[in-house]
């Protein structure tokens, strides 16, 4: 990847400086924050397409950030006070669209950077969206089921001034669920009546869509399917990995077995299990649900979170938080294709000494989009009133999904660039596009 050159970051300081907003370092960095991480990816391909000075200062900003207090009454009457956001990164390709995300690290700058991250990934996989992100500050396994559900009623009164169906759509991520959704909808509907398509990732008998579940990661295996066949790496019948066994990486392991890989390992937060011959995925999960943890199933070997991503293995799979894969380990990653579930997995730095390896990844605009995909499809829906057959749903999330694969790995084939340079590059010309259009640029 072409470092830029000193005038092109002088020139960018400079502007920066005047502009008041934080500046990105045009070299990567091992403490880059999350958005600063995700600022540098555009900056790099703003370099690569020559845009505009115009262009480049509205489109490394956030439209609109809100930051509320949000206290909840916990079941033994004392208060705990968590921080929550919802931040608007771009809207020029239609309403902002994004996930609520309930974790500890959930600060400004990591939804500021995952609101970013869906601006590029709507405009990658072509639905009428712009970007946005949400997230509370707290940690959602130590609220019972009522206070999670007062927390997330009053969260959603504060953010209702700026969402709405028209305007800005939120979704699950992680820590939150269906369940999450419902209690979003019912909150926003008390005040301004039946609105299903204020959210997506509802539950199916609110008005969700079949097939939006398990979407995120049947989009990861329609990615890895189709960058592995042109790629000559073997995934149906290889050897996958996936760190994090939640909605995303639960699903993506799932599929692929039934695809028929051999899922050699899986981990949650407290660490996973790793068999060479293939996992028992339902015996995992029999013995998850059973003692809390899948560290000490009987059918694996115990593996850390650090260990699981250092595994030898067709395709790896991260499938939880960001930043996993960093200078520190990118250089004993032993997978011969690394396709990003999760947000934000790969730190920018990590990224060019994969590229430096030949390591090929599978960028998460990419590769996670079918969340949002179905997510859209169930928006589509509701403003229709009309419920799609699960078929109809996974057979457009495959067309959707294959044809935006192709697509990035055409233009990395033609202009000799990364997948993730060539993903970056079509989304930012498309939001770009909408921006001249639109008159605002
Ligand atoms: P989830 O809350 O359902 O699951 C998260 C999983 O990651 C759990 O297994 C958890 O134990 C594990 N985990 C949490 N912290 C970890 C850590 N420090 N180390 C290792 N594992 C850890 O969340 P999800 O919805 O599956 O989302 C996972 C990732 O996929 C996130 O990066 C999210 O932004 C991304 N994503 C989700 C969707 C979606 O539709 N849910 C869509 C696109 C992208």
């Amino acid at each position: 990847m072409p470092a830029p050159d000193e005038e092109t970051q002088k020139a960018t300081n400079q502007k920066a400086d005047a502009s008041g907003e934080a500046q990105p370092p045009r070299q990567p960095t091992d403490n880059m924050t999350p958005f600063e991480a995700a600022t540098y990816f555009f900056h790099n391909s703003a370099d690569r397409l020559d845009l505009s000075d115009e262009h480049r200062e509205v489109l490394a900003s956030t439209y609109r950030e809100l930051s509320v207090q949000v206290p909840v009454r916990m079941d033994d009457g004392g208060l705990v006070v968590a921080r929550g956001y919802r931040v608007q990164h771009n809207g020029a390709r239609g309403p902002y669209k994004g996930g609520i995300r309930f974790h500890p690290s959930a600060d400004l700058d990591e939804v500021r950077a995952l609101a970013a991250l869906m601006t590029w990934k709507n405009a990658l996989i072509d639905v009428p969206f712009g970007g946005a992100k949400g997230g509370v500050q707290c940690d959602p396994r130590v609220f019972s089921m009522p206070e999670l559900e007062r927390l997330t009623r009053r969260f959603t009164g504060m953010i209702s001034y700026i969402i709405g169906v028209n305007r800005d759509i939120p979704a699950p991520d992680m820590g939150t669920n269906a369940q999450t959704m419902a209690w979003m909808m019912d909150a926003y509907g008390k005040k301004n009546g039946y609105t299903p398509g204020i959210v997506t990732g509802k539950p199916v008998e609110l008005g969700g869509s079949p097939g939006r579940e398990e979407a995120t990661g049947r989009g990861v295996v329609i990615c890895a399917q189709e960058v592995a066949k042109s790629l000559g790496v073997e995934f149906d019948g290889g050897r996958v990995v996936i760190q994090g066994f939640g909605n995303v990486g639960f699903w993506a392991a799932a599929l692929a077995a039934e695809a028929g890989a051999k899922v050699c390992a899986v981990s949650d937060v407290d660490g996973g299990t790793y068999n060479s011959d293939g996992l028992d995925l339902a015996a995992v999960v029999e013995h998850q649900k059973a003692e809390g943890t899948m560290a000490t199933f009987a059918g694996g070997d115990k593996v850390s979170n650090d260990e699981i991503l250092e595994l030898d293995c067709d395709v790896l799979i991260p499938a939880a938080i960001q930043g996993v894969i960093h200078s520190g380990n990118a250089d004993r990653i032993q997978t011969k294709l690394l396709v990003e579930a999760a947000n934000g997995p790969t730190t920018p730095v990590a990224d060019q000494i994969l590229c430096g390896r030949g390591i090929p990844v599978a960028p998460d605009i990419l590769a996670n989009a079918g969340g949002v995909t179905v997510s859209y499809f169930e928006w589509v829906q509701n403003i229709q009133q009309f419920r799609w057959e699960v078929r109809d749903v996974n057979e457009e999330l495959r067309k959707k999904m294959t044809a935006a694969t192709r697509v990035v790995l055409e233009r990395s084939e033609s202009d000799g660039t990364m997948m993730r340079d060539a993903a970056f590059d079509i989304a930012v010309e498309r939001v770009a596009r909408a921006e001249e259009l639109r008159g605002y640029v």
